[in-house]
């Protein structure tokens, strides 16, 4: 992902951790060249030997660049792209500048837009501010509306903090009802107290979400979206997930065994391992000096995606670990049971989720296998509940395990299998 505003940004979220990494280049613009653009979209597209090729604006906020900044991106692309090739192309924003000008474009040329709010109101602008400490709200609903009235495909990145983690279900029902938004992200604010902004150090600061809030949060969505909304609202922390019980493995870089192909790009040129480490000891090199390609294939980039597969012993006895792979390495900072050094701050709250949703997990993706569609969960359940809400704990289990029920639908451990049968 490319950064063309570096870290700079028009708001002043009190959780943000990009920020700080102002200090990184002290006296710098933070303004991407239309040469390094240039730049940028040809070693991307010279790159890839697939047809589909994606490039990604973030930030900061990249809409601080103006949209001609993004119009010349556009002719650049089409300059570059070889015959049966397409690009899709991503905008990470707040919301807060775009227009009818802005949206336009942004329909014309089918950007996939990400836009980021914390749920309603009161919850949204606890810790979404702008430079005068103003709400922001209002603005980033307006962008919503904007977004919807030119049918610009969009999603909601929502990020689970101290603040909104006690009211999942009001957080869900907002976007999905008042907002009309079908595409949700929950990210978790693990904010760790760090001057330079940096991954160091153990403690978190009080906005960051507790480890058991982001699991009930996580849970109590799900519960609501697996009776209701399968199919038809989509959360990526879900998707993922049921990736790990089809295929054995999540979508989602965080749940990968290994990672480390997420590099992220500065205004400059620079490039780092991650986005979460624009750090300088991940600084890869500089696309004017290196290709791109040669970076992200470099001995130092495999080694800090092959770094995530070092686990604690208490994640490789994990019963979740096929799903959870000992989560993103930003988190682990503190200590397993037997007193290992870098288990994840979130892995109470990631064990409680993932053992929660074995049972449908594992009727989805039996559903996929058979060549069905998820949705037929819905019903699924809706008959197990009927059936079972009349079964006491000793009785046997309805499914025909041979079971008693508690020892089956009622224990967690039961059926934790990445490629298992419908339990
Ligand atoms: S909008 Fe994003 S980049 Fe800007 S201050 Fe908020 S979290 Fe940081
Ligand atoms: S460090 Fe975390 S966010 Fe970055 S690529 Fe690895 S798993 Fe993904
Ligand atoms: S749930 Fe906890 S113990 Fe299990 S793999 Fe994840 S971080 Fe490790």
């Amino acid at each position: 992902m490319a950064k063309p505003t570096g870290a700079r940004c028009n708001l002043n979220c009190a959780y943000c951790f990009f920020l700080k990494k102002e200090t990184l280049y002290p006296g710098d613009h933070f303004r991407m060249s239309d040469d390094l653009m240039e730049r940028y979209i040809r070693q991307t597209i010279e790159a890839h030997s697939t047809p589909e090729v994606v490039i990604a604006w973030q930030g900061g906020e990249p809409t601080l660049m103006g949209l001609d900044f993004f119009r010349r991106s556009i002719e650049v692309e089409k300059k570059y792209l070889r015959p049966g090739m397409e690009i899709q192309n991503t905008l990470q924003t707040n919301g807060t500048l775009l227009d009818d000008e802005w949206c336009e474009f942004l329909q014309e040329n089918k950007f996939l837009v990400g836009l980021s709010m914390d749920g309603p109101r009161e919850l949204h602008d606890r810790y979404r501010v702008d430079k005068a400490g103003r709400p922001t709200f209002g603005r980033v609903l307006n962008a919503v509306r904007l977004l919807q009235k030119h049918k610009v495909d969009f999603n909601i990145l929502c990020t689970v903090n101290a603040a909104n983690g006690d009211h999942p279900r009001e957080v869900y029902r907002f976007f999905r009802d008042e907002l009309g938004a079908e595409y949700l992200q929950f990210i978790p604010v693990v904010e760790r107290v760090s001057e330079r902004g940096f991954q160091e150090g153990h403690e978190v600061t009080d906005r960051s979400v507790r480890p058991e809030q982001y699991g009930r949060f996580l849970i109590d969505i799900f519960d609501e979206w697996v009776r209701r909304d399968v199919g038809r609202m989509f959360v990526q922390q879900f998707d993922g997930t049921l990736m790990a019980w089809l295929r054995g493995h999540s979508s989602l870089c965080i749940f990968q065994r290994t990672c480390g192909e997420g590099v992220a790009l500065e205004h400059n040129g620079d490039i780092y391992s991650c986005d979460h480490f624009v750090e300088p000891e991940y600084l890869l090199g500089n696309i004017c000096d290196k290709p791109m390609i040669e970076l992200v294939g470099s001995e130092t980039q495999r080694r800090f995606g092959q770094h995530k597969a070092d686990l604690t012993r208490q994640c490789r006895e994990c019963l979740v670990c096929f799903a959870c792979n000992g989560d993103c390495p930003k988190h682990r900072f503190t200590k397993s049971a037997d007193g290992d050094e870098g288990l994840s701050y979130l892995c109470p709250g990631l064990k409680m989720f993932f053992e929660h949703v074995n049972h449908p997990m594992q009727i989805m993706a039996s559903l996929l296998r058979q060549g069905r569609l998820t949705e037929g969960v819905m019903q699924v359940l809706s008959q197990e509940e009927a059936v079972t809400s009349k079964v006491g704990r000793n009785d046997p289990c309805p499914c025909g395990s041979g079971r008693k029920y508690k020892r089956c639908h009622g224990s967690p451990k039961y059926g934790l299998n990445p490629v298992g049968k419908l339990g």
